[in-house]
């Protein structure tokens, strides 16, 4: 075990404005979290959302929005939340204190105003004690997630709605944009979290910032 095994688990112990893992399970509710957009299918994955009723938080690339100048203020527009992912999708860990200061700040000013705390996900959830204190340190809560979805890994719908369906209480989903059977799993998985009366809701609204 190297301390890069250790840290992960110890990192869990933070307060919630250095590092969010998991919303609190004391209300029937999940978020959705969607890395790497917008992409020119972003208003597809926004349709589906609003078929299926359901609200969802995007980390989204720097470089990215500036290709897709609209699509932020279209999902903020339809209800969803929207926050930084890294502008050039770097590894946190590999950049110092100025380069990844710079990553955040050149994100932000592409973003719509968030009312609360700036959050940020980091390219792949790689963090080091170094770059989540460089993060903190900026003004910036870093969010991980509990449940990986690997529709990064599949493209098999089922198995994705498989590991959609687990999620319990509390828990915040890391699902991609760009995923046609990512959105094929959401209705499967849709019908199975209403019977189970779970809502799905933005991170901020989960975890109460
Ligand atoms: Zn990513």
């Amino acid at each position: 075990m190297n301390w890069r095994s250790l840290f992960r688990p110890a990192a869990r112990l933070l307060p919630s404005r250095w590092l969010i893992t998991r919303g609190p399970s004391d209300r029937s509710a999940i978020a959705l979290t969607f890395d790497d957009g917008p992409l020119d299918s972003t208003p597809g994955c926004l349709d589906v959302l609003d078929e299926l009723g359901l609200r969802a938080t995007f980390f989204v690339v720097g470089k990215e929005v500036q290709a897709h100048p609209d699509l932020c203020l279209e999902m903020v527009g339809r209800g969803h939340e929207v926050a930084g992912h890294g502008f050039t999708h770097s590894y946190f860990p590999a950049l110092e204190y100025r380069a990844l200061a710079d990553e955040l700040a050149r994100t932000a000013e592409l973003l719509p105003p968030q009312p609360f705390r700036p959050l940020v996900r980091p390219p792949a959830g790689a963090i080091s004690p170094t770059s989540l204190w460089n993060t903190m340190r900026s003004g910036y809560t870093t969010v991980l997630w509990s449940l990986d979805c690997f529709d990064w890994r599949t493209q098999d719908a089922s198995e994705i709605a498989t590991e959609l369906e687990q999620a319990r209480a509390g828990d915040i989903l890391l699902l991609h944009e760009g995923s046609a059977p990512t959105l094929e799993a959401l209705r499967v998985a849709k019908a199975a979290w209403q019977r189970r009366g779970l809502d799905c809701v933005t991170l901020s609204d989960l975890c109460g910032l």
